[in-house]
């Protein structure tokens, strides 16, 4: 008997599979309560009932209220929902900051508003992700109405000190008011971040947070941005005026309960998790350095040695991202595909262009070093037995790549 070939899941920063439970909680909703929450009668109020327990159930898990959330279909819209919201209640002009390392949805959405007469301030990152609270303080001026700072970086896991820069746009903003200026908004990309840090918004002091499904074992294309009282969007999408008027067309009904559902599982288990993937992201990164010879670590310090305290290193615990200097990492991510193993060469969105990792680029990677790049995303089921497979499979396939890399090694 041929025994069937095991796949061993390491892209959980690109997409989580659902689960069971979530899948569980949306199942009443497909063919039973199937209802548009705007209509009058008892589906439609059975309907609207489910989204507005979810949406109080979001907002209890990230001390915020209820109507502070607001559905949309996923990370990228809540982004654009955040960025595109604040830049159209301002003037031409106005000044937005964010960083060399944001996922495409902030970047290319913040050059859209470059091309329409805005102006921005990219913020350089050091060789572990982190921007400077000194450059961003510096960056920003009368004209600025948003600072949008990803909480967790997708490709190397960087954690940025998001509750740090909250404070320092409070006090900017406490100066501001003085001067009569209006304040400045501070939206974070919390994608990678909802289902490992703490989400608390009074704890963060965040104007507006992208948050989807995807990312936390929740379904694809439903997100939410939270949006602080009194800060005032402009809507990217019109219609029958769903959602406070800001995201029209008829809601979602099972991605919003799934959401809620898989935020809440993720929220209840973090600790618990991440201590088990923190243990897991140690064994590994080190078996790949004592298996691999001359390969580099992108991203904040894995730490070693058995001092880890919970919160005192800044990256994601699920996140293990490495460079392989003169392996073509596509290469190496379709024989590890052949061999089982699902991992991912820098970002998933910029598979199959051929434009090198941004993220890469900003943390001083040399070409070479991010052509080489490989990135493991553990989840829930990654356990060491998988790790411990990867390490017997991947020295011998990274010294055929060299060879074919450079045939002189031969
Ligand atoms: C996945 C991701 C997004 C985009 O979310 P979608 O739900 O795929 O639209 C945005 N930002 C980060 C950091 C992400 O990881």
């Amino acid at each position: 008997m041929i025994k069937a070939q095991k796949t061993i899941y390491l892209d959980h920063a690109a997409t989580t599979y659902l689960d069971p439970a979530v899948k569980k909680s949306m199942d009443p909703f497909w063919l039973r309560q199937y209802g548009n929450p705007s209509s009058l009668h008892k589906k439609g109020i059975e309907a609207k009932d489910a989204i507005e327990t979810s949406r109080k159930k979001i907002a209890e898990l990230m001390g915020a209220r209820p109507r502070e959330i607001i559905f949309t279909a996923g990370g990228t819209e809540s982004i654009n929902l955040a960025i595109f919201g604040i830049a159209r209640n301002a003037k031409k002009g106005s000044h937005i900051v964010t960083t060399k390392i944001e996922h495409h949805a902030v970047l290319r959405s913040v050059q859209a508003l470059e091309q329409e007469g805005f102006k921005a301030t990219y913020l350089d990152v050091d060789k572990q992700g982190f921007i400077s609270i000194e450059q961003l303080q510096k960056s920003v001026g009368p004209e600025t109405v948003l600072v949008s700072v990803m909480y967790a970086n997708n490709e190397i896991g960087t954690i940025e000190p998001i509750a740090q820069i909250g404070k320092l746009v409070r006090f900017i903003n406490h100066q501001r008011v003085k001067k009569n200026l209006p304040p400045i908004i501070f939206h974070t990309d919390a994608c990678q971040a909802a289902g490992a840090c703490d989400i608390n918004v009074g704890h963060l002091g965040v104007d507006l947070m992208s948050v989807n499904g995807s990312k936390i074992y929740g379904p694809k294309q439903a997100g939410f941005l939270y949006v602080k009282n009194r800060v005032s969007l402009k809507p990217i999408i019109y219609g029958g005026g769903q959602e406070n008027g800001l995201r029209s067309g008829t809601e979602n009904v099972p991605g919003i309960i799934g959401l809620a559902k898989a935020l809440e599982l993720a929220q209840k288990g973090r600790e618990k998790e991440n201590i088990r993937l923190t243990n897991l992201q140690k064994y590994f990164t080190a078996q790949l350095f004592k298996k691999i010879p001359n390969i580099v670590l992108n991203g904040p310090v894995v730490e070693l040695k058995n001092q880890y305290v919970q919160g005192s290193v800044a990256r994601l615990a699920n996140n293990i991202n490495i460079s392989i200097p003169g392996v073509d990492g596509e290469a190496l991510v379709l024989y590890l595909d052949a061999k089982g193993i699902l991992a991912s060469t820098g970002s998933a969105c910029s598979t199959g262009s051929l434009e090198p990792s941004h993220v890469l680029l900003a943390i001083g990677r040399s070409k070479n070093e991010v052509r080489g790049s490989l990135r493991f995303s553990m989840g829930k089921q990654t356990n060491k037995k998988d790790l411990d497979f990867v390490i017997k499979i991947i020295p011998s396939l990274v010294e055929t790549l060299r060879k074919v890399d450079n045939p002189k090694n031969n």
